[in-house]
């Protein structure tokens, strides 16, 4: 089978690599270079989450995945299984940490739950009278843009092309790309891995910017030693119309710390917004008071690809057979990278998918046809 995969980051890479072991023909074409966009401004963390079973089966799946990767990653990828603390602040999110521990737990995840006193043993840097917390020790944490770069490479040994500075303006559906320098290229199937710029190739896509800040600090070695995240994160996540932040902090190799999170909707500039910035590093200082000694290296933004479930869009795009996305990843397009390859693998080269793979279709938010069969 002859497939083009447009976009080289992190899902395209990870897509390309699989079609290409499994016998296809690839060429990759990218705008930029491989690991650029979004991969290049995430955060590396490798987490469980269960907003829903479909959810909660692709990362788990993706993070077993990447378990399995682990030994033959580069060095640079700092692969490290660091586990998550989720945080407690009261006992109310004592209580949604209980409610989670029975989900993970039932899907096979391990976990356990910490009181106040094992919190802040294990992380004396958080501020004192914490409720407790969730312990999710198999979480890990990774330089993505290195492993976008090695999962291309792997692809090229395997004999797909990559075309650099190759910008797809259209995707037809009869398999061409066309690009901005006037030329085509011709596929049984074409995989859309463009991110937060999918709508802009396939009109219609429902998958919108949501940008994040985020900041490293210079290092400061044993700070913290787990990725922390606190409990109100995934409601705030959810809340897709409100600019929301939360705090979410992660040691690198490097002894620096990764501070995050911010969210905003339909923001494309990326440009730092200094109010956001301000009030998500306010948010991380309430939990992590002594994070005022740290100096702030970099500040940068990046945009997550939102669809309106939360999943991402893996499979074909309806009305138009040869092409498939693979896009929508939202914040969790690092953690499911490997296990959106072996979904779109498997579904494009007619084998068994190793999850439900159906919550993924991009059938399920399928748009009105317009007046006169448009889409
Ligand atoms: C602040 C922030 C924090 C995050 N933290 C985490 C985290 O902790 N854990 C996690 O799992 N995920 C996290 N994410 C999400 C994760 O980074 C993304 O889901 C993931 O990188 C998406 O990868 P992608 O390959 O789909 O998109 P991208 O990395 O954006 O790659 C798309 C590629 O397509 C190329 N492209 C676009 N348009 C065209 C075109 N027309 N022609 C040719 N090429 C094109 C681009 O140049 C780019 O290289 C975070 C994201 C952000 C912004």
């Amino acid at each position: 089978m002859v497939v083009t995969v447009v976009g080289a980051g992190i899902v395209g890479a990870a897509c390309a690599r699989a079609l290409a072991r499994a016998g296809c023909r690839v060429t990759v074409c990218e705008a930029r270079f491989p690991g650029g966009g979004a991969t290049a401004a995430g955060m590396g963390h490798v987490v469980v989450m269960d907003d829903s079973p479909d959810q909660l089966a692709l990362t788990a799946r993706g993070r077993d995945l990447w378990e399995e990767l682990a030994p033959v990653l580069p060095a640079g990828a700092e692969y490290r299984r660091t586990g998550t603390l989720w945080v407690a602040a009261d006992d109310d999110e004592m209580a949604e940490a209980g409610a989670k521990a029975q989900r993970l737990a039932a899907a096979g995840i391990a976990c356990r739950l910490v009181d106040g006193a094992e919190l802040s043993r294990r992380e004396p840097a958080l501020r004192a009278g914490l409720a407790g917390g969730l312990l999710v020790p198999g979480d890990a944490v990774v330089y993505p843009p290195p492993v976008a770069a090695w999962m291309m490479e792997e692809a090229l040994a395997a004999g797909a092309e990559c075309r650099r500075g190759q910008v797809a303006v259209a995707v037809d559906d009869d398999g061409q790309t066309r690009f901005g320098d006037g030329t085509r290229l011709g596929a049984d199937v074409v995989v859309v891995a463009t991110g937060a710029a999918t709508a802009a190739l396939v009109p219609g896509v429902p998958v919108r910017p949501r940008k994040g800040h985020l900041v490293i600090t210079d290092r400061a070695p044993g700070f913290v030693t787990h990725q922390l995240v606190e409990l109100g994160y995934v409601k705030r996540a959810h809340d897709v119309g409100t600019d929301s932040v939360a705090f979410n902090v992660q040691p690198r190799a490097t002894g620096q710390l990764l501070v995050g999170s911010s969210r905003q909707i339909d923001v494309t500039s990326r440009d730092i917004d200094a109010a956001m910035l301000s009030r998500m590093l306010a948010r991380c200082l309430d939990y992590l008071p002594g994070l005022a000694r740290a100096s702030i290296i970099r500040a940068w933004t990046g945009l997550r690809a939102a669809t309106p479930d939360g999943l991402p869009l893996v499979g074909p795009w309806p009305g138009s057979p040869r092409t498939w996305l693979a896009t929508g990843h939202e914040g969790l397009g690092i953690t499911t990278a490997p296990a959106t390859a072996e979904v779109l693998a498997a579904g494009l080269l007619g084998r068994q998918a190793p999850l439900p793979a159906a919550a993924l279709l991009p059938a399920r938010l399928q748009p009105a046809p317009l007046p006169g069969g448009v889409r």
